[in-house]
């Protein structure tokens, strides 16, 4: 904790500001500064930074939450996979409560009698597995690069083990080529990215480098109030400069080359593929598939999912709020007929989720 604590020190984050303030006033106009991650949308929440920063610095989140990107057709197939008779689906808890179409989720499907278990990592599927060998076993394979070397292992685990009734469903998905796309999107405009620190831990530096070639500026920052207005800081001396580059303020985490490790097993596991993102539509390249020599553990292999006609929630922003478009308060369902308590979209189920943030903290600029 006393470590922490010097990262939420208010004399320095008051410090920074300062500093953010004085190069503000240098700016020729307004900048858009995009936090790609949902940690630091509910971080620049909990500690009130979005009121705290100069008006011409204009910080808009982006498609940082695994659970709120996952598109509908997506979320469809984990339900009809949950749903299938004798099948034990598990899945992390903060994909319990998100719509499929119809506003159904896996948390209705468990209440009519569907066998969905919450597990804390893949491995407990693999256990759950083992313990239950006469049924099938789907653990739902979500979130960034993150969380796909741990998958990656159980299912190497599994394989070794010759657990034979375990599948995945995997709807991984990989941030550089959001970032691309964004970037490519002319209807988006971002002069700098606050880059995510954990996914950053597993990827490296270089992995956004496609920053800096168009002339945008990038900083990989921590999670507490000094690491992210640290992050702004450097982020307007790029765009003052003119001089761009992957900088890195979360220095006590991140290694310039990441960790090569986890990148190994989920190259052993897994190859990349076009994946729907909810708002941004499809990208290539920007999922995780299982490999061939892993076939027998990919759900999609195992099970045949029948055309479904997914749709998203009528009346939901969460593709605009996904790509900075529109604040959550934007949207009209917001906080009247979206809350925590009842989720419209995934924005607002998920913990990481723009629109939650924005619930919780009562965000009211940006
Ligand atoms: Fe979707 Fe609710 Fe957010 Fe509106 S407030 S964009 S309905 S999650």
């Amino acid at each position: 904790m006393k470590y922490i604590e010097c990262y939420r020190d208010p004399e320095l984050v008051h410090g920074l500001l300062k500093s953010v303030s004085f190069l503000a006033e240098r700016l020729a106009g307004n900048v858009t500064i995009m936090e790609i991650c949902g940690t630091h949308t509910h971080a620049m929440g909990r500690w009130g930074l979005r009121r705290l920063v100069p008006r011409n610095v204009r910080l808009i989140s982006g498609p940082g939450c695994p659970v709120c990107v996952t598109s509908a057709a997506d979320l469809d197939t984990a339900l009809y996979l949950a749903g299938l008779p004798g099948v034990i689906f598990t899945t992390f808890g903060d994909m319990l409560r998100v719509p499929g179409t119809g506003g159904r989720c896996l948390q209705d499907l468990r209440a009519e009698g569907a066998d969905v278990r919450v597990v804390a990592s893949p491995l407990d599927a693999v256990q759950i597995a083992r313990d239950n060998p006469g049924r099938e076993v789907i653990f739902l394979g979500i979130g960034f690069e993150t969380t796909a070397p741990a998958v990656a292992a159980a299912i190497i685990t599994a394989k070794k083990k010759d657990v034979r009734n375990l599948s995945v469903f995997s709807i991984h998905k990989t941030i550089p080529q959001a970032i691309k796309a964004l970037l490519d999107d002319p209807s988006l405009s971002i002069d700098g990215f606050l880059c995510p620190g954990h996914v950053s831990v597993i990827t490296g530096v270089a992995a956004y480098d496609v920053i800096p070639q168009v002339r945008r500026a990038a900083v990989i920052t921590g999670f507490e109030p000094v690491d992210i207005v640290e992050g702004i800081l450097m982020l307007l001396k790029q765009i003052l400069s003119g001089r761009f580059e992957v900088a890195v303020q979360y220095e006590r985490t991140v290694k310039r080359e990441g960790n090569l490790k986890a990148r190994m097993l989920m190259n052993e596991v897994f190859v990349p593929c076009d994946a729907e993102w909810r708002g941004l539509g499809m990208i290539g390249g920007s999922g995780l598939r299982i490999k061939d020599v892993y076939r027998d553990y990919d759900a999609l292999e195992r099970f045949s999912v029948p055309p479904l006609e997914s749709v998203e929630p009528p009346g939901c922003s969460c593709g605009e709020v996904l790509k900075g478009i529109v604040t959550p308060k934007e949207c009209k369902l917001f906080g009247k007929f979206c809350t925590p308590a009842n989720p419209v979209g995934p924005c607002m189920v998920s913990s990481e989720g723009t629109c939650a943030a924005f619930y919780r903290y009562g965000m009211n600029r940006e």
